[in-house]
């Protein structure tokens, strides 16, 4: 958390440093922001076996800082919005992105339906913005990356990708490619066995370091 807060010092003192759509540099590390949703008192979806989705995500993101320190290729620094189960408003979750001059912001979450059955992976994108062309074509073939890989190392089925008005896609849009992704239902008895697997962090961490 200290780390966090230094960095949101120096970086507010050089704002005009990076430009937030300008691509990183040959040799530059990526700044990732990845948001664990949920956290403190708010739970979210309470799944099988009283699993909660607050428990999931920040489990699967963790994972992926993990697996990031444990990589040989060092071209991405990851930051969470949240570290510990505490609750984080959503404009705090966005301004971090925007201090830390996020290259992409990716919040995870978790699915649920009282119809046990339902199962799969979406992922969401913000409703296109015409100042932001770039950013959203970026998060609509980041999130079908997404989608499209645990359908393929998960036989996950694909439910697709989809735009939506989530505070945290609407106001990251404007400086970052950014995407939601529901990994799948946590209401599903099978379907939250292989999300508790944690391997999906990996597939995510792979994801992230081929995009630059
Ligand atoms: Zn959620």
């Amino acid at each position: 958390m200290q780390r966090i807060l230094m960095l949101l010092c120096s970086s507010l003192l050089c704002l005009f440093g990076k430009g937030f759509s300008q691509e990183p540099l040959e040799g530059e590390s990526k700044i990732v922001v990845i948001d664990p949703g949920h956290g403190g008192t708010d739970s979210g979806a309470i799944g099988v076996n009283g699993i909660r989705e607050k428990d999931i995500t920040l489990q699967i993101a963790l994972e992926v800082i993990r697996a990031n320190q444990k990589s040989r290729t060092k071209n991405v620094e990851i930051y969470l919005t949240r570290y510990k189960d505490t609750l984080i408003s959503l404009t705090d979750r966005v301004r971090l992105a925007r201090v830390l001059q996020a290259d992409l912001f990716l919040s995870i979450h978790c699915n649920w339906s009282s119809n046990l059955s339902a199962h799969g992976t979406e992922a969401y994108a913000a409703y296109p913005k015409t100042r932001a062309k770039e950013n959203t074509r970026k998060s609509i073939g980041f999130a079908l990356d997404l989608v499209m890989i645990l359908e393929r190392k998960y036989q996950h089925k694909n439910r697709g990708v989809k735009f939506a008005r989530f505070q945290v896609l609407r106001e990251t849009i404007s400086f970052c490619p950014s995407v939601l992704l529901e990994v799948g239902f946590i209401s599903n008895p099978e379907e939250v066995l292989c999300i508790m697997d944690n391997t999906y962090s990996l597939e995510i961490l792979n994801l992230i370091k081929q995009k630059r």
